[in-house]
């Protein structure tokens, strides 16, 4: 679904990315876990450029998005791009927009739904991760769960392949995390494709089905939960995990 080799990125003389090799299968449930300024972050947006790369290539769902460095061209890689559903740690919504609003802007003006089937999917989407109460109201009268909430049903109502989140819960109180991390494993159950930044070892440890620790711009470690989160055999993992845990 998702392949990523040899990524490379600096930031003036900081060279964040060091050579980042990273594939996601269908339906897999990837965590990327590892200190602040490892560069997870700037991952995450190189893969639908936010970002871009200095070195390396990224295939995405049978399409290349970028080849030794270079990305496509914005028009090619638009379409492509628009496959791949973003969550930050900022919730990010259109704060003059209505909930619904907000969830059937994209639909409508990029993938050129009708308004009656994207508000129809809206209403479903809302269902799903239990707002339907909120359809109406502007995210300024949301709690922060609430708005990370609707801010998940925006980017699925895109129809992704796959789903990037980056530490969706961190900007949260604590109480209010529990409700965007259920959605996100019911998403894991459906067999949702997803790439996750996060601090959340419990999560990572419940739902993911591959985990990958970075730091210093490298992968220093991968495999199942078990075997990074449990039985980590790098140093610096070790030292991470005791941190964080
Ligand atoms: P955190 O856990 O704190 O979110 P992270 O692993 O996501 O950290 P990144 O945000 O990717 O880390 O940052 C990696 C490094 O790149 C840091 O040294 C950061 O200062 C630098 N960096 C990130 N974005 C930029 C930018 N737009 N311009 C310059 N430097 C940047
Ligand atoms: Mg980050």
């Amino acid at each position: 679904m998702l392949k990523a080799e040899n990524i490379k990125k600096s930031f003036g003389a900081n060279e964040v990315l060091k050579g980042i090799d990273l594939s996601v299968e269908k339906g897999e449930t990837v965590a990327v876990i590892g200190p602040s300024g490892s560069g997870k972050s700037t991952f995450l947006r190189c893969l639908n450029k936010l970002e871009t790369i200095d070195g390396g290539s990224i295939e995405f769902d049978g399409e290349i998005i970028a080849e030794n460095g270079k990305y496509k061209k914005d028009k090619e890689l638009r379409p492509i791009i628009s496959k791949m559903g973003m969550v930050f740690q900022q919730f990010n919504l259109f704060p003059h927009k209505s909930v619904i609003e907000n969830i059937t802007e994209a639909p409508v003006i990029v993938n050129k739904i009708a308004q009656k089937d994207a508000e129809a999917e809206a209403e479903r989407l809302l269902a799903d991760v239990g707002l339907s109460e909120k359809i109406n109201e502007y995210p300024c009268n949301l709690s922060g769960g609430q708005q990370q909430r609707v801010a998940i049903a925006r980017a699925l109502a895109m129809n992704p392949k796959l789903m990037l989140f980056d530490e969706p819960t961190s900007a949260l109180d604590p109480e209010l995390t529990g409700e965007v991390l259920n959605v996100m494993k019911k998403l894991a159950d459906k067999k949702m494709t997803m790439l996750v930044v996060t601090h959340e070892i419990a999560f990572a440890k419940e739902v993911a089905s591959h985990v990958i620790f970075m730091d210093g711009g490298y992968i220093i470690e991968q495999g199942s939960p078990n075997d990074v989160l449990e039985n980590p055999k790098n140093e610096r993992t070790v030292k991470f995990l005791e941190r964080v845990l």
